[in-house]
């Protein structure tokens, strides 16, 4: 992927962390200032100190995403986003706009995703919380056609 993709989607992702940072940090009693300090840079909440105890007052889904963020992340310094983790294929650049911390192709995801049902296992489920976009790459059926 090239390094403007990759600032592209890092960006995205430390924009998302940035939310769950300052709804951690309002949990937490900080102040909202301390927060806001790097205008809009969010180098700031890098630094910013997480405790277990905080990110226990999370909800799942907010905890989850947390840690895809960071894992995404990482990947992103390793050279690694955006290839998926099964079958190696590159992800498509829709779908990561659309969930930055996608770690499967679509295809992947979709078997991935009956087996989950298959064992009912919530963990993945509530990524799906991500956004409604998923639904335009996903179920589409090639209409193309769009609402308005
Ligand atoms: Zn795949």
């Amino acid at each position: 992927m090239r390094k403007r993709d990759l600032d592209k989607f890092k960006k995205l992702l430390l924009m998302e962390r940035q939310g769950i940072m300052q709804h951690l940090a309002e949990l937490e009693g900080a102040s909202e200032t301390q927060l806001s300090q790097g205008g809009g840079d969010s180098v700031d909440l890098a630094s910013l100190e997480i405790t277990q105890a905080a990110i226990q007052k999370l909800g799942n889904r907010e905890k989850n995403l947390l840690r895809k963020i960071e894992y995404a992340l990482d990947k992103i310094e390793n050279g690694e986003y955006g290839v998926c983790e099964r079958c190696g294929e590159k992800i498509a650049p829709a779908r990561l706009e659309a969930r930055p911390v996608a770690q499967y192709c679509i295809d992947c995801k979709t078997e991935l995703e009956s087996n989950e049902r298959r064992y009912s296992d919530q963990e993945e489920a509530d990524e799906e919380g991500w956004g409604e976009m998923e639904r335009f790459e996903g179920g589409g059926g090639g209409g193309g056609g769009d609402a308005s």
